[in-house]
C-alpha cells in the first residue's frame, strides 16, 4: 500500500494531493475529518462533524471513500452521499468525484440519482407522441421539443436545460404508482430504470435528503415491495448539510392530506376544456366509443362513466373543498386565510366529535367508497386492448389515491393520540380562497430515527457549517436520536474554518438601539438603516424573520435608498435566482430576504460586505411540531427554552453569519439589531457560537463611519 495514498495523511503536506495537484492547499482541519471519516469506514459508528466554512469537508469525506473502493477495505456495500440542496449534489457529480477520479487514476463508479418525478417516462412519451390530440393545445410544441431531446438519450427534466410546463411534466415523467416496471415495454430503454440500476451498481450514490427519507418510508412498510426501493441496501451513510435532516425526516416520514393535491388530481381526471374537454374521463368516455366493440359494454362503460364517476367525482371535489373550509373556520383559520396569511393550528383532541365535522366526513367517506366502487367496476370492465392501456393504469392509480385518502382521513383528524403531532395548515390560494394541509408527524423523531436507521447501519457521518451550539452537539443528537446509541458509538469534533475571522469581521450591535417591543423601534431601525447601507457602498444583504416587518421596512427605506443610487430588492419579487444573479451583477444593490436567504447564498468578493441580522431568528412559539417538542420537554422536567428554541435559533443564527465570509480574503461588517443580543444572558450564546469577529458595541450614530472605516 502507498503510504501517500493513507486517508490519515493523503491530505497532508505529504500526501497524495500535495504530489499530484499543484493548487493544493494544506488545511488541518480538512486532514483531520479526512481521518476521522476513515475511521467511521473501517470500524463503523458515526461522527458528528462540525466544519467551518472553508474546510474542504466535501474532498475530506469523499476521499476515504474511494480509498475504501480502490484498496478493497473498510466499506462493505455502496455508500450514499445525501445533501439538502442539488447544488451541492451537482458540485459533488460534476466537480468533485471527475477530480478524485483524475488525481488518483483510477476511477470508482459513482450514481447521482434524482426524484424519481425528475425523469422522463418513456411510455408516456410514446402514448402521447401518438394520442397528441390529448394534449392541451399549448403543449404541443414543448412536447416535440421534449420528444427530440429524450430521442439523444436526454432522460431528465434538469438535464433537458428549458423549463417544462408543470401540464405537461406531469403527464411524461415517472411515476411510482403508474409505472409498469418489468412489464413495460419501454423498460430496457428507461431513464428511470436506467438510473435506479446505475445506483444499484456504483460505489457511492449521491442523492439528495428528501429522496432518502422517501426510500427509508417505503423500507419502514411491514410489506413493502423491493421494486418500490429507490436506494440499494447500504451500511454507510454520509449526510451533508445535516442541520436540515430533522425537517425533512419529518415531512417523509408522517401523514398528510393536501388539499390542493386532492384537487389537482381531479382536476387531472374532469378538466373541462374544449368540447368533450382534455380531463382523462371526458377523453376516455369519447375514446371508448371506438375502442370498445362490443356495443352492450360500452353503452354499460359509458352509463358507469356519465351516471357515477363523473358526476361522483364533481361531487367529491364539492365535498372536499366544503370539508376544507368548515374544518379551517372550525379551527379558527378561516379569517386569518382571507386576510392573505399563512397558518397553522395545532389540535389534540378528536375533531370527529364535532357533529358538522363528523357528518361531513361520513358523508365524504360514503361518497368515497362508492366512487372507488364505481371505479373498480368501471376498470374490471375495460377491455384489453392495447389503446386503452394507459386509461387503465391511470384510473387504477386514480382509485389507489382515493382509497388511501379515505383510509388516512379518520386518523388525521383524532389528534389525541400523543406520539403525533396533527396540525391543520393554511394557505390563501386563488379562487378556493383556502387550501388546507392536514398533517401527521411523529413526535419523537429521534426515536424513530434511531431505531429504523441509525442502529440498522453499520455507521455514517453527519457533518455541516452549523450543528453546534457553544461547542456542543447536544441539542442535534437529541433531535436525530443519536443520544439514544450506546455511549461511544458517535464521535463529536469542531473542525475550526481556515479563515481569519478576526482579523476579518466586525460585529456590530448599536448600544442605544430601543428594544423590540418599544414601538420607536422599527422608525429607529428605518433611520438606522440607509446610512450603514450607503456606507457599506449597497452590497447588503438583510436578514429578516418576518415578512410584515420586511414590508413595513422596505416601505420606509426604498425611498431614501433610491435616492442614494442604492438598488433595493426584496424576496418575492423574483424568483431566488433571480434575486441573486442581479444582486451579485449589480454594484451598489441590496436583497432583503427570510427564510431561504439565511442559508445556501454563497456569494464570494465584495459584492456582499455587510450582513444585517433584524433579529434573532427564534421560531413562532405557534409553529405545532415546536408546540408539541416544547410541552414534551416541558413534561419531562426540562428548560425548553434552553433545549429547544435557542440551539435552534443559534444554528440558524450561524448560518445568516456565514453569508459574509465566503474565501480566505473576503472582508465585512455583521450588524445585528437586535438588542437581546447583548441585553440578555443568552445573547452570549449566539456570540460564542459563531466562528469568530470583532465585536463593538457603538451608538447608532457612529456606526456607518465604523463600517466605511472597516471595508476601506
Ligand atoms: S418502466 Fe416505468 S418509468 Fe420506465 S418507461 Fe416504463 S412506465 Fe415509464
Amino acid at each position: 500500500m502507498n503510504p501517500e495514498l493513507d486517508p490519515k495523511r493523503a491530505l497532508s503536506p505529504h500526501g497524495v494531493f500535495a504530489a499530484r495537484w499543484p493548487q493544493f492547499e494544506y488545511r488541518p482541519a480538512q486532514e483531520e475529518m479526512a481521518a476521522l471519516v476513515w475511521s467511521i469506514c473501517q470500524k463503523g459508528g458515526y461522527a458528528l462533524i462540525e466544519a467551518g466554512t472553508g474546510t474542504g469537508k466535501s474532498l475530506a469525506y469523499l476521499y476515504p471513500v474511494f480509498y475504501g473502493n480502490i484498496e478493497k477495505t473498510g466499506i462493505s456495500g455502496p455508500v450514499i452521499i445525501s445533501t439538502h440542496t442539488i447544488n451541492l449534489q451537482q458540485q459533488l457529480f460534476e466537480k468533485e468525484i471527475p477530480f478524485l477520479n483524475e488525481t488518483l487514476g483510477v476511477p470508482i463508479q459513482a450514481a447521482l440519482l434524482l426524484g424519481r418525478g425528475n425523469y422522463l417516462c418513456l411510455r408516456k412519451l410514446h402514448y402521447f407522441r401518438q394520442n397528441p390530440r390529448l394534449l392541451e393545445d399549448g403543449l404541443h410544441s414543448c412536447f416535440t421539443r421534449v420528444w427530440t431531446s429524450a430521442q439523444r438519450q436526454v432522460g431528465s427534466v434538469e438535464q433537458l436545460g428549458y423549463a417544462l410546463p408543470l401540464a405537461l411534466k406531469e403527464k411524461i415523467t415517472s411515476e411510482g404508482a403508474t409505472c409498469l416496471r418489468k412489464h413495460c415495454p419501454f423498460q430496457q430503454r428507461c431513464f428511470w430504470m436506467a438510473a435506479r440500476k446505475k445506483a444499484f451498481a456504483a460505489q457511492v450514490v449521491i442523492v439528495n435528503h428528501h429522496l432518502f427519507f422517501t426510500d427509508l418510508a417505503v423500507r419502514r412498510q411491514r410489506e413493502f415491495n423491493d421494486e418500490g426501493l429507490v436506494l440499494p441496501p447500504y451500511q454507510l451513510v454520509i449526510f451533508d448539510e445535516a442541520h436540515h435532516l430533522a425537517e425533512v425526516a419529518a415531512e417523509h416520514l408522517g401523514t398528510r392530506i393536501d388539499q390542493k393535491e386532492i384537487n389537482h388530481f381531479c382536476h387531472r381526471l374532469l378538466h373541462q376544456e374544449g368540447k368533450w374537454g382534455r380531463g382523462w374521463l371526458p377523453s376516455l368516455r369519447q375514446r371508448l366509443i371506438g375502442a370498445v366493440k362490443d356495443l352492450a359494454l360500452m353503452q354499460r362503460l359509458i352509463g358507469i362513466m356519465d351516471g357515477g364517476l363523473m358526476p361522483g367525482l364533481r361531487k367529491l371535489e364539492t365535498l372536499f373543498n366544503g370539508f376544507f373550509l368548515s374544518l379551517a373556520s372550525h379551527e379558527g383559520l378561516a379569517a386569518s386565510l382571507f386576510q392573505g396569511n399563512d397558518i397553522k393550528r395545532r389540535f389534540t383532541s378528536n375533531l370527529l366529535a364535532n357533529p358538522d365535522l363528523n357528518g361531513q366526513v361520513t358523508r365524504l367517506l360514503a361518497t368515497l367508497d362508492e366512487w372507488t366502487g364505481q371505479l373498480s367496476r368501471f376498470v374490471d370492465g375495460l377491455p384489453e386492448e392495447e389503446a386503452l392501456r394507459e386509461d387503465f393504469i391511470f384510473l387504477a392509480e386514480a382509485g389507489h389515491f382515493f382509497t388511501g385518502i379515505a383510509a388516512n382521513l379518520p386518523l388525521l383528524l383524532d389528534g389525541r393520540d400523543d406520539h403525533f403531532v396533527f396540525w391543520l395548515e393554511g394557505r390563501p390560494e386563488g379562487e378556493l380562497a383556502v387550501c388546507a394541509t392536514l398533517q401527521r408527524v411523529p413526535l419523537n423523531l429521534g426515536e424513530l430515527l434511531s431505531r429504523e436507521l441509525f442502529t440498522q447501519l453499520q455507521g455514517g457521518v453527519l457533518t455541516s457549517a452549523t450543528l453546534a451550539v457553544e461547542g456542543e452537539f447536544s441539542y442535534i443528537k437529541e433531535n436525530l436520536g443519536l443520544s439514544l446509541l450506546p455511549t461511544g458509538t458517535c464521535r463529536e469534533v469542531i473542525l475550526p474554518s481556515p479563515f481569519n475571522y478576526q482579523e476579518h469581521v466586525l460585529v456590530i450591535v448599536p448600544s442605544d438601539l430601543p428594544s423590540l417591543e418599544d414601538p420607536n423601534y422599527l422608525k429607529a431601525v428605518s433611520l438606522l438603516l440607509p446610512s450603514i447601507i450607503e456606507a457599506a457602498g449597497g452590497r447588503s444583504l438583510l436578514l429578516f424573520t418576518n415578512r410584515q416587518q420586511m414590508n413595513q421596512i422596505y416601505a420606509r427605506i426604498s425611498c431614501p435608498l433610491k435616492a442614494a443610487g442604492i438598488q433595493l430588492l426584496r424576496q418575492g419579487e423574483e424568483p431566488r435566482h433571480h434575486l441573486l444573479s442581479k444582486f451579485i451583477r449589480s454594484p451598489k444593490t441590496v436583497l432583503m430576504g427570510m427564510d431561504s436567504f439565511w442559508e445556501g447564498v454563497d456569494i464570494p468578493g465584495p459584492q456582499l460586505s455587510n450582513v444585517i441580522i433584524m433579529r434573532l431568528p427564534f421560531r413562532v412559539p405557534t409553529e405545532p411540531l415546536f408546540q408539541a417538542q416544547w410541552e414534551a420537554l416541558a413534561k419531562e422536567g426540562k428548560d425548553p427554552f434552553l433545549h429547544l428554541s435557542l440551539p435552534e435559533a443559534v444554528i440558524k443564527f450561524k448560518q445568516g453569519f456565514g453569508r459574509l465570509i465566503r474565501t480566505q480574503t473576503d472582508r465585512g461588517v455583521v450588524v445585528v439589531l437586535d438588542q437581546r443580543i447583548k441585553t440578555k444572558r443568552y445573547g452570549r450564546v449566539f456570540l460564542r457560537s459563531i466562528p469568530g469577529g470583532k465585536l463593538i458595541t457603538a451608538p447608532q450614530t457612529e456606526l456607518a463611519s465604523l463600517i466605511q472605516k472597516w471595508l476601506t
